[in-house]
């Protein structure tokens, strides 16, 4: 009984390991290291774009003076998407083009005229087997 608990203890520090390397979205999304808020980019049903922003105990928060740049670059050429304010972020006016995997920019400014922060993303939409997010936010190491 001990042992079992010990193992259980033990897988569970590494999931935990695990999840401070690849931080996953509380959306389901994936997590982007932008400064000061941290932002979740997430594909909805409907192929388009949701950025969120979190404070860094991972609330939401108002994206207050924050812009954000999402371009998508499939094969048949980049697209720049329109983007509109919601509560706690931005959400895309227009779905996603076809044909991913493709690269998508995620361009994230404090305010409008700081230095943006760059964050490139494969848009994979499968699912993983193992942790059973979309590839895109995928938190297994591999
Ligand atoms: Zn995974």
């Amino acid at each position: 009984m001990k042992t079992k608990l010990f193992i259980l203890l033990a897988a569970l520090g590494g999931a935990m390991l695990l999840a401070a390397e690849t931080p996953a979205g509380p959306k389901g999304g994936r997590l982007l290291e932008s400064s000061p808020l941290k932002a979740e980019f997430f594909v909805t049903k409907d192929r388009k774009v949701e950025i969120s922003f979190y404070d860094a105990a991972l609330k939401p928060v108002a994206p207050g003076t924050q812009t954000v740049a999402v371009t998508a670059e499939p094969a048949s050429g980049r697209t720049a998407l329109e983007l509109e304010k919601t509560a706690t972020g931005f959400v895309s006016k227009t779905a996603l083009p076809v044909g991913e995997p493709y690269r998508v920019v995620v361009q994230v400014r404090a305010t409008a005229d700081a230095k943006p922060q760059n964050f490139r993303l494969d848009l994979n939409l499968a699912l993983c087997g193992e942790c059973q997010r979309a590839e895109y936010a995928c938190t297994c190491d591999h």
